[in-house]
């Protein structure tokens, strides 16, 4: 049967569940969902198109009407990717201290990015979104508060695990949490038809706020009154923002978290990098703390454990960040060795004729 999709739309979910074969202790079986291999190379690709076509179906967003959203960049990208395909103009607002890589994305997609100051953190992020909304009529996502971003979850990622796994064939399933989006539309269907599956709830170690017991107050329309007061900042781009959302709390309420862990950022960011050398699984740094939560749910699981970690991004939008800190641009010592191991084509040695050079750069132009 073609294979042929009608849009872009058509390739969002249906990830791949892939086995860890090097980086799992002798017994467990590790497995990681790869949410990279969405359209724009995130989990949030489903989110976007979930929210907008929910608010196409009950009316709230008009044909062409401008959408605004805050976002550290993942939703913003899924947004100007749906939002371009479907023709609505897109203003994103975001803190200038995530990577220039996701500006430039979603910029390149066609939409604005209002950068607002990181001193005002997430909630900042929020409150100009929400203030543009106002200002010039604008359709607002909320992605933190919106059903529609539990139920796109519940509809699809959900529905993919019980797929991969069976009823109960999975005995954990390791997430962070941003919105919560994920860890609520997938948790609440696992609770349902998967009830032996145990959920795990990872968090940076600066900012443990499930783990604190510190109760997070929220306005009555469902937004986070003020950052949660066991908050600091940390590398995880994508995991919890300096509140605990509506959509995250729903969660803890409906006791649907039976494990919280903690990952302290350097760990994060070289268990990112071990699955990259060792499994050439290419993710981002929250991906390198999920995974690096359920190696330590995988040390105390009895054997024969199944164990799904969500990674939600691509490495590659961390080029600029502490993920890439360490790789080189220029060629290392070992680098510079290995060239000087064989004669030819170097940089310390001349070229045996002057004229060749321009002849050479002509010849590869002329192609
Ligand atoms: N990791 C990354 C890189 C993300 O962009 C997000 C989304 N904010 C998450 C994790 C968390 O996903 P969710 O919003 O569904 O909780």
């Amino acid at each position: 049967m073609s294979q042929i999709k009608s849009s872009i739309l058509d390739t969002i979910g249906n990830t791949p569940v892939v086995k860890i074969n090097k980086l799992a202790p002798e017994g467990v079986n590790l497995f990681v969902k790869l949410e990279a291999f969405n359209p724009m190379g995130s989990v949030k690709d489903r989110l976007a198109l979930g929210v907008i076509e929910a608010a196409e179906r009950d009316g709230s967003l008009r044909p062409g009407q401008t959408i605004v959203e805050a976002t550290s960049g993942n939703t913003g990208i899924g947004l100007a990717m749906v939002c371009a395909q479907k023709g609505y103009p897109l203003v994103v607002t975001m803190a200038d201290s995530f990577s220039v890589e996701r500006r430039k994305l979603m910029r390149f997609l066609g939409a604005k990015v209002v950068l607002t100051p990181a001193a005002q953190k997430g909630s900042g992020m929020v409150s100009k979104a929400r203030e543009l909304a106002k200002e010039h009529g604008w359709f607002m996502s909320r992605q933190f508060e919106n059903p529609a971003n539990v139920e796109i979850h519940s509809r699809t990622t959900a529905r993919e695990i019980l797929r991969d796994f069976g009823q109960d064939g999975l005995d954990f399933w390791v997430t962070g949490f941003g919105t919560g989006g994920t860890l609520t539309g997938v948790a609440r269907v696992l609770r349902k038809e998967s009830p032996a599956t145990r959920i795990v709830v990872a968090e940076p170690q600066t900012a443990a706020m499930m783990q604190s017991g510190q109760v997070q107050d929220f306005n009555v329309d469902g937004s986070a009154a003020e950052s949660h007061p066991a908050f600091n900042p940390h590398p995880m781009q994508g995991w919890s923002p300096d509140f605990i959302s509506d959509i995250a709390h729903q969660s803890m309420k409906n006791g649907f978290i039976d494990h919280t862990t903690s990952v302290a950022g350097p760990d994060a960011i070289s268990a990112a990098k071990e699955l990259a050398r060792e499994e050439g699984i290419f993710c981002g740094i929250s991906g390198g703390a999920t995974f690096a939560a359920a190696r330590q749910v995988a040390e105390t699981a009895p054997k024969g454990s199944k164990i799904l970690a969500m990674l939600p991004d691509t490495g590659e939008r961390y080029l600029s960040t502490p993920l890439f800190e360490d790789v080189a641009v220029e060629m290392t010592d070992e680098e510079l060795a290995l060239s000087e191991s064989t004669p030819g084509v170097r940089f310390d040695v001349p070229l045996p004729h002057p004229v060749a050079a321009p002849t050479l750069v002509a010849t590869l132009t002329a192609k």
